[in-house]
């Protein structure tokens, strides 16, 4: 039998490089022993001291287990059974898994690389305690485009900014177009297992080996919600795919969550896509111009493959990355997810709580509990700032302009470590995911790979006329804010007489901008100066 070691980024059957592998594997079994060989399991581990560790929340958990539920539903179906197992701490897996592959006659185990460096060491000690026990254990790459560690520069090192990356991205696509190529569902096995002694593997919900309705300490209060809002499965991500790449608006299910999302529609009556319209629609917080795919390309609902191959689709089958059209764009954002995750596979440190630019360590932060506090509750003043901030709070999610102005102004304005408000990511987002997020606040403070010089602080008033010209974006979380008219919005304090500001019940600038870029100025110009 083999054994496909289902992860936290792999979480569909669909385009699956490990299970496609375990299968082709047991298939090869099958054939050489015949009736009864040749099995496929899929196994699954909950793992809550390290998510309790890697500051995992209770919305991405829930995800995980809804997407389990989905799985299990397509793999029943495949009379293939899934185990899923908690795990007391990752230290313990290696040995559960050769105990079980053990009593379940498994000779070989199949894997995903996952690059950060716990899930590394887990890995090479599955590998070890496999290679011990005279079974074969392989790791397949299937979590991003290119596998890290194949695009180097001329002198022989991991790249460490974005744009010749890029190039050296697209152009090893184009030289290997398979990269891209879809992987085979798995096979199903046969019916006879049901009544084998691997009968025994399937519903055993009971017996603590199914897929639990929450796990403890990760009750998600706003379960329902989440559900409506990013319902499970690879059909749903596929769905979501479709409707970005070809929908122009208010025609699905799916599309109509704009308005629930508080994101009007993106030129409803355009005959373009959103795909096509991406370009101008990736800038504006209040439209529905992104793809809102990011919880399912984080936990591997679907592959970025399949991202990629539904763009050429619709663009006569042609790969193009750049920045001329809304495809290209888009594409650039899929490379984007490879460029960090490469950036975190070649310097581990950024997984350790390290900066990327080292020098930036010895910055002098403040450790403000208040000041922290109210960015964390939208309470800053700032218009953009908080909208974005109850936009996390409410959805799970944030469009990336809040997420860039939100990391700027704790890391810049307030001065607060950088690290505190990816934590907060970490645990609040349903699309958490530890390289995009780690290197998303790294560049906003400047403490990243190829990051914001560190002369560039965003003005959050400007970037909330940039980005939400007619504050519908900022009056739909910040109901204070409902009543304004005009530029107002964007900075009620400024711009309103005492008194009508007064009458809003809005929260005054936390910080004074001038102030706060001056300080910041200062201290990222001397690490260490006050
Ligand atoms: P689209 O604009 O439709 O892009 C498509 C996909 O490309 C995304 O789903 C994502 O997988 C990838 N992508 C887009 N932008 C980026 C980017 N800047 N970096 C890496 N990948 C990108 N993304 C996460 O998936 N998880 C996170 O935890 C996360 N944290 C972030 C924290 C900060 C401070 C910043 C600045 C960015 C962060 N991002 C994160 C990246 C980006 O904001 C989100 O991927 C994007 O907003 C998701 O929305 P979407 O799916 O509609 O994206």
């Amino acid at each position: 039998n083999v054994l496909y070691v289902m992860g936290m980024k792999s979480l569909r059957i669909e385009d699956n490089r490990g299970i496609a592998h375990a299968s082709h594997l047991a298939q090869e079994r099958k054939k050489a022993g015949g009736k009864g060989a040749g099995n496929l399991i899929v196994i699954f581990f909950i793992s809550p001291t390290d998510w309790k560790m890697h500051d995992r929340g209770p919305r991405r958990i829930d995800f995980v287990l809804r997407n389990l539920r989905e799985i299990k539903k397509q793999l029943d179906e495949l009379n293939i059974p899934l185990m899923v197992y908690t795990s007391p701490s990752r230290k313990d897996m290696p040995k559960t898994l050769i105990d079980f592959a053990k009593q379940w006659d498994v000779k070989e185990i199949v894997g995903n690389v996952e690059y950060e460096v716990d899930e590394c060491w887990r890995d090479v000690a599955i590998l070890k305690a496999a290679g011990e026990a005279g079974l074969y254990a392989t790791f397949l790459e299937d979590t991003y485009v290119v596998p890290a560690f194949h695009l180097e520069t001329k002198t022989g090192h991991q790249y460490a900014v974005f744009s010749p990356w890029n190039r050296a991205w697209t152009a090893h696509i184009e030289k290997n177009m398979h990269l891209i190529d879809e992987s085979p569902s798995p096979e199903a096995n046969d019916k006879g297992i049901r009544t084998g002694k691997l009968g025994n593997l399937f519903d055993r919900q009971g017996e603590g080996f199914g897929i639990p309705e929450y796990v403890e300490g990760y009750e998600c209060k706003d379960a329902e919600y989440m559900r409506k809002l990013w319902p499970a499965g690879s059909h749903s991500a596929r769905k979501v795919l479709s409707n970005f790449v070809r929908g122009k608006g208010g025609e699905s299910a799916f599309e109509d969550r704009a308005s629930e999302l508080g994101h009007k529609q993106v030129a409803p009556d355009s005959k373009d896509s959103r795909l096509n319209r991406y370009g101008i629609g990736r800038n504006l917080c209040s439209e529905n111009g992104t793809s809102r795919l990011s919880p399912y390309l984080a936990a591997g609902v679907i592959s970025p493959r399949a991202c990629l191959r539904a763009t050429m689709e619709v663009d006569k089958n042609k790969f193009k990355v750049g920045r001329s059209t809304g495809t290209e764009t888009w594409n650039t954002e899929i490379s984007f997810r490879d460029f960090y995750a490469h950036v975190l596979a070649a310097f581990p440190r950024v997984c350790m709580n390290h900066f990327f630019v080292q020098k930036y360590e010895r910055v002098c932060w403040e450790y403000d509990d208040s000041l922290f506090q109210a960015w964390t509750e939208g309470r800053t003043g700032y218009p953009l700032v908080d909208a974005a901030m109850r936009q996390a709070s409410q959805q799970g999610y944030m469009h990336n302009r809040g997420r860039m102005t939100v990391a700027s102004f704790l890391s810049k304005h307030l001065m607060l470590d950088w690290r505190k408000g990816e934590r907060w990511f970490n645990q609040n987002l349903i699309d958490q995911d530890f390289a995009s997020n780690n290197a998303g606040w790294a560049w906003s403070s400047s403490c990243g790979v190829d990051p914001q010089p560190y002369f560039r602080i965003f003005n959050p008033t400007s970037q909330s006329e940039k980005c939400d010209p007619k504050g519908e974006y900022i009056k739909h979380y910040v109901p204070e804010l409902r009543s304004l008219e005009g530029a107002a919005v964007h900075n009620p304090f400024e711009r309103l007489s005492k008194g009508e500001f007064e009458k809003l019940g809005y929260p005054k600038p936390i910080v004074v901008h001038k102030e706060a870029r001056e300080r910041a100025l200062r201290r990222f110009k001397e690490p260490g100066s006050t």
